[in-house]
């Protein structure tokens, strides 16, 4: 059934926050202290071998000082190659740079006038220093290597989430899972650039990536939330229409009303269900909007629960249903019909024998303005023609009139409009204790009886 359907509120699926990352987030370690490698060759290339004459070059640096020199030179060289000589799996440059600027800060500048004899001492500092630029480029290509391992699953996951992002329709899924994955797979580090140039550029490829997976994630969620703000409007726009269907209801027609309230609720229930579609963030727009959305429901469920539906009349023997008027006006409140198979059981039996009573109009069966009613709008309206009751036709009974009328006013009607004032003040006159009797316009064809809510229930 309709409305059973909405008793399922739509529910999109909502994520959980906090689900966005930021640069500042992370323990991201800045990298680049200068062009060490660089630096190093620079200080190689001015050491100058000096001839033996002592007077080409002064103050000559003595045996002893020169040999302490090699000797820590040598010293720290093997430091630097025993600790150094495999990285294994780091991504931490800082211990191998310090390292490395020990091996040429222990050649106390580099620049010496030595004694020819000393030549082998110049040599074993030549060694230690291509060694030590050696054991930097091995390690800094490992740095690079371990980078790149590193780096991988972020590679993938920025691309998914580029594709995602750019294809977003209604779910922020993809994107946000690929955004998860990129920054899940985030690592530390702590490197100089300027040594590798592979590093560098991994490095560089690194901080667009994750610079960048911001501005790709408010894109791909942007674009679902564009369509799902868009189909929530869509949504909004039906709602309204349900006020309208009720204002015709009430005061244009009864039925048609209704009708249009139905057909309204299948076009909302359309619309709730593409907004179910939709994956979005559990933003607190979003959130609101889906409190809204529930209200929305909660109201329409009430104002539905509140069409009355009433019963459908019947014939009766001596009550039969004007054949001219639409089959749905003949509906109202048991009590009502009731009485009206009642009165038409009393007229045939006691007031004209063979006769029927006409039941021209009751109420629509889920109530509202029933044209050209001002009233029978709400199940208590009745109205009975018969021949007899043609004021001024050539059929007309008075005495029948005042009978049905009596009738009526014994059995508890609440109200009676008939033209005719001398029927209404017989019948007033008859029947005392209930004398509801009053003169009405057009009631000239036939009587018009109310039962009002309460009489009714007391009634049955
Ligand atoms: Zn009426």
């Amino acid at each position: 059934m309709l409305t059973d359907d909405l008793y399922c509120n739509p529910r999109v699926r909502e994520f959980d926050e906090p689900f966005k990352l930021s640069l500042t987030d992370i323990d991201f370690v800045p990298f680049g202290t200068g062009d060490i490698l660089q630096d190093a060759e620079r200080r190689l290339g001015i050491i100058v071998a000096s001839d033996v004459e002592t007077t080409s070059c002064s103050p000559v640096i003595s045996t002893s000082e020169l040999t302490r020199i090699r000797n820590n030179v040598v010293s720290n060289y093997n430091s630097l190659r025993n600790n150094y000589s495999n990285v294994g799996s780091s991504l931490d440059s800082s211990g191998v740079v310090a390292q490395y600027s020990g091996v040429f800060d222990a050649m106390e500048g580099g620049n010496y006038c030595y004694r020819q004899s000393d030549q082998h001492l110049i040599d074993d500092i030549k060694v230690c220093a291509d060694g030590a630029n050696q054991v930097l480029q091995n390690a800094f290509n490992q740095f690079a290597s371990n980078f790149s391992a590193r780096i991988s699953p972020i590679r993938s996951a920025s691309q998914e989430l580029q594709a995602a992002a750019s294809s977003a329709t209604n779910s922020v899924e993809p994107t946000l899972n690929a955004y998860k994955r990129l920054w899940a797979n985030n690592f530390q580090f702590h490197l100089h650039n300027g040594v590798n140039g592979v590093l560098d550029n991994l490095i560089s490829e690194y901080k667009i990536i994750m610079e960048g997976s911001n501005t790709l994630f408010e894109q791909g969620t942007n674009r679902v939330q564009v369509n799902f703000e868009a189909e929530v409007r869509q949504s909004n726009i039906v709602f309204g229409a349900f006020g309208r269907a009720l204002d015709y209801w009430s005061n244009q027609d009864g039925a048609t009303g209704y009708g249009m309230y139905v057909d309204n609720i299948r076009m909302y229930q359309d619309s709730l269900n593409k907004i179910s579609g939709f994956t979005v963030l559990a933003s607190d727009l979003n959130k609101q909007i889906f409190a809204e959305i529930d209200l929305h429901i909660a109201e329409i469920k009430k104002q539905f629960a509140a069409f009355p539906n009433f019963v459908q009349a019947i014939p009766t023997t001596g009550f039969i249903l004007d054949p001219n008027t639409s089959a749905l006006k003949f509906y109202s409140r048991q009590a009502v019909l009731n009485l009206a198979e009642a009165a038409g059981s009393h007229f045939t039996s006691q007031i004209a024998p063979g006769k029927s009573l006409i039941g021209t109009g009751f109420s629509y069966q889920h109530g509202g303005k029933m044209p050209p009613h001002k009233e029978h709008k709400d199940g208590k309206d009745c109205d009975i023609f018969s021949e007899y009751f043609k004021v001024g036709a050539s059929t007309y009974d008075e005495t029948k009139s005042v009978q049905m009328a009596t009738y009526l006013l014994e059995n508890k009607v609440t109200r009676l409009i008939y033209t005719n004032a001398s029927v209404v003040a017989a019948a007033n006159a008859a029947c005392p204790a209930n004398a509801v009797a009053i003169i009405g316009a057009r009631h000239e064809t036939h009587m018009h009886f109310d039962l009002d809510t309460a009489t009714a229930l007391s009634n049955g």
